[in-house]
């Protein structure tokens, strides 16, 4: 018999699968062509062929043995090495291979963070809407999860809510810029004025507050924005970095975190992450995507593809009278629902072949994420679909 533990976490299993199912499904019936299922965050542009070549170089000219054994925990020392090198160039960071612990993807590097830091009952702020396998990764460690609302009209963080929210037993606070579901970037001035109120609150709890910054999307920016490198901001800080959106490699599981000197016990919080590393299962990062990175290092994916997307649906949604934030960054547009509940909405949406993930999803209901991670043709085609739902919704009546 299954855990209690596990029957509930089965229970909420994910309604961004189901209806990715759901699009299978409908596909089925329709035809792929017509149906646009805009629920998962799965990339449609391919790999930079940099990667693929990178990979083809290594089988021929590293040593199998090597290649394909076992490695450090904390991943090779000359990838690292290079990643190190590379953050610094472009952030004027001064960070070593000593830094970085290769980890599985974002989703293996926010775990063993929180592994690393977190006692029963502690608290985690998470600013909503929130990509939802936080709840999961926090609660693995039994820490407990303190959502804070961010503003309607931004979907910046409630500052003022913050700063009241933290207590003695906050650990830590996760941010995600460029944002999933909302595509929002923090500015600098917020990443300011986070840092101020932590180091203020630091200070008066007389314990270290963790500031953790989720960012697989980091690359995926549209405008001329910077997005600030937070261990320049704020001394107890991890980055948790992934190229599953980067490079286009999310079924390849590779990523890092970034340990910097300036956190407090540093060399005991390296090693805690590496240890957290293998005894979580995950032993190390995949070895020959790990040592494909240093050939990619300056590479892009085509983030024009992602620009066009997000340009057309954008122009369809404001033709239909739909609202939402303009996006910044990542492939993600948060809609605000006409009728306020998003659940029925999705279902609405439904009819017309439309596949969104509901806002509650991420705990902001009345709003549906759509992921413009698909192909340009699909979203051309999705325009009377659009048009018969704002109908529907008696947002336009032509
Ligand atoms: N964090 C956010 C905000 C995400 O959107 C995702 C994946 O969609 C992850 C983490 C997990 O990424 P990875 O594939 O690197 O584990």
């Amino acid at each position: 018999m299954i855990s209690e533990k596990m029957k509930n976490l089965v229970k909420n299993n994910s309604v961004i699968r189901e209806m990715f199912e759901e699009g299978k499904r409908l596909a089925k019936i329709y035809g792929k062509e017509n149906v646009y299922d805009f629920s998962l965050g799965n990339p449609n542009v391919p790999a930079p062929k940099e990667v693929n070549e990178a990979i083809i170089k290594i089988l021929e000219t590293e040593d199998s043995c090597f290649v394909h054994g076992y490695m450090s925990n904390s991943g090779y020392e000359d990838v690292r090495e290079k990643i190190a090198e590379n953050i610094n160039k472009k952030y004027l960071t001064n960070f070593s291979y000593k830094n970085l612990i290769m980890t599985v993807g974002a989703a293996s590097g926010l775990n063993i963070v929180l592994k690393s830091i977190l006692n029963p009952d502690d608290e985690v702020i998470v600013f909503a809407p929130y990509f939802s396998e936080y709840n999961n990764y926090i609660r693995n460690y039994d820490g407990i999860v303190v959502k804070i609302d961010s503003d309607k009209k931004s979907f910046m963080p409630n500052l003022k809510e913050f700063e009241s929210k933290i207590n003695d037993k906050t650990k830590a606070v996760i941010i995600n810029t460029p944002n999933n579901p909302t595509g929002v970037i923090y500015k600098e001035e917020i990443i300011i004025e986070l840092s101020k109120i932590m180091k203020q609150k630091e200070l008066e709890l007389n314990h270290p507050i963790y500031l953790i910054s989720d960012e697989p999307y980091r690359e995926l920016v549209y405008e001329n924005i910077e997005v600030p490198y937070v261990t320049k901001y704020y001394n107890n800080s991890f980055v948790v970095y992934s190229y599953s959106k980067s490079l286009s490699l999310p079924g390849e599981r590779i990523g890092y975190v970034v340990v910097p000197n300036e956190l407090e016990d540093a060399d005991e919080m390296i090693d805690a992450v590496t240890i957290a590393n293998r005894i979580i299962g995950c032993v190390n990062a995949p070895s020959l995507i790990q040592r494909a990175i240093p050939y990619c290092l300056d590479v892009k994916t085509d983030i024009e593809a992602y620009r066009k997307n997000r340009n057309l649906l954008c122009q369809i949604l404001m033709e239909n009278k739909f609202e939402f934030v303009n996006p910044e960054g990542a492939f993600y547009l948060f809609v605000k629902t006409p009728n306020g509940d998003d659940r029925e909405f999705c279902n609405i949406a439904k009819k017309y072949n439309l596949l969104f993930v509901p806002g509650s999803s991420f705990s902001c209901p009345g709003y549906v994420r759509i992921a413009y991670c698909v192909s340009y043709e699909i979203i051309e085609r999705s325009k009377e679909a659009f048009k018969k739902l704002s109908k529907e919704m008696k947002l336009i009546d032509f």
